[in-house]
């Protein structure tokens, strides 16, 4: 049975938990009840982490890719946008320029390409970690040999969004692929010494709230260090082209839940609910976010990653604008957590 929501239905669920309803009602709550969630996973934020956001810079240097998921443009039927793998001297003068700007966590994101090898991206890895920065992957599933690999490079952090916990949609939406298999690898990260990030994509056809309440339950499982969501947004030339674009009121309350529940992990404001909604990351960090990811591929071939059509782009400005505007100070994320 769903509850109203106020103060000592908050307070009592952070001290003694969060069953599944509980973790619906969140998602189902309303307007009034969701400022009452916003401000607790402000209040959340500031106990674990003080009032301080921080900025880390992605370049997504390979859009090749073997897997068809039915949402994204990159899917290896997409013949329609060309592809590129860039060159790694350009990775890492772009890491060089974040760095110049203060930003210190570098994101190195690729769709799951088999254009380069593991010693191609361990010797960017490598480069990008002697410069005193922290490297971030988002590369898909390779091979084990590989992770530690890239871990002796310099590589920390992992994410591999999970990106819903219904096995039967997951399966649909990545064909040839299979949840359990996601789960492992997620687990052989961990295990590869990795901090790991995960979370589902909201709005895929046939979600549920009922699996979004799994999608938080199964990231508290696997004690993520870094959650996200994104908003499903259609990209051109794919079997979900004409569908409806995700809930973002919806988003915020699950970044909120993410916080309240999870609690001491990294949430980015992500460039989805920008896009869907003017100041829609400043809505994130008014749920609980605390990090921003600045876009650095090179313009010539950024809208060729196209993960979702008419993508925003997150400047260095408005991500700076935008802490700022949220009563945040921007920090890095070493200091953030204290490492
Ligand atoms: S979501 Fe990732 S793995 Fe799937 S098609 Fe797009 S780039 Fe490839």
């Amino acid at each position: 049975m769903l509850l109203n929501i106020d103060a000592g239905w908050i307070e009592k669920r952070l001290n003694d938990g969060f069953s599944r309803d509980d973790l619906k009602a969140i998602l189902l709550s309303s307007d009034a009840e969701a400022d009452l969630l916003y401000s607790a996973a402000r209040e959340v934020r500031r106990e674990l982490f003080g009032d301080r956001a921080f900025i880390r810079a992605v370049i997504e240097f390979a859009n090749t890719c073997r897997c068809s998921c039915k949402y994204c443009g990159m899917r290896t039927e997409n013949t329609e946008i060309p592809r590129f793998t860039l060159d790694p001297d350009e990775i890492v003068s772009v890491a060089e320029i974040a760095l110049e700007n203060g930003i210190k966590t570098f994101f190195l994101q690729a769709a799951e390409s088999e254009e380069y090898n593991a010693e191609w991206l361990g010797d960017v890895i490598r480069r990008i970690s002697d410069m005193d920065m922290m490297v971030l992957l988002c590369v898909g599933i390779h091979r084990i040999d590989d992770l530690d690999y890239w871990y002796e490079a310099g590589a920390r952090k992992f994410i591999l969004k999970h990106e819903t916990s219904n096995k039967e949609l997951f399966e649909d939406m990545k064909p040839g692929f299979l949840l359990d298999d996601r789960l492992r690898w997620l687990r052989i990260l961990r295990e590869h010494g990795y901090h790991i990030g995960s979370g589902p994509l909201l709005g895929l056809p046939g979600q549920t709230v009922d699996s979004l309440a799994d999608d938080l339950i199964l990231m508290k499982d696997l004690n993520v260090d870094m959650s996200s969501v994104s908003v499903f947004l259609p990209a051109r030339g794919t079997p979900l082209e004409n569908y409806p674009v995700g809930d973002v009121d919806l988003g915020l309350r699950f970044i909120a839940a993410m916080r309240l529940y999870l609690k001491n992990t990294l949430i980015p404001a992500t460039s989805t609910f920008e896009r869907l909604r003017k100041d829609g990351q400043l809505l994130c960090f008014g749920a609980g976010a605390n990090v921003i990811t600045v876009n650095m591929t090179p313009p010539r071939l950024r809208d060729d990653y196209e993960l979702y059509s008419e993508r925003f782009y997150v400047g260095l400005e408005h991500a700076r604008r935008t802490i700022e505007l949220a009563g945040l100070q921007e920090t890095t994320e070493s200091d953030l957590l204290g490492e």
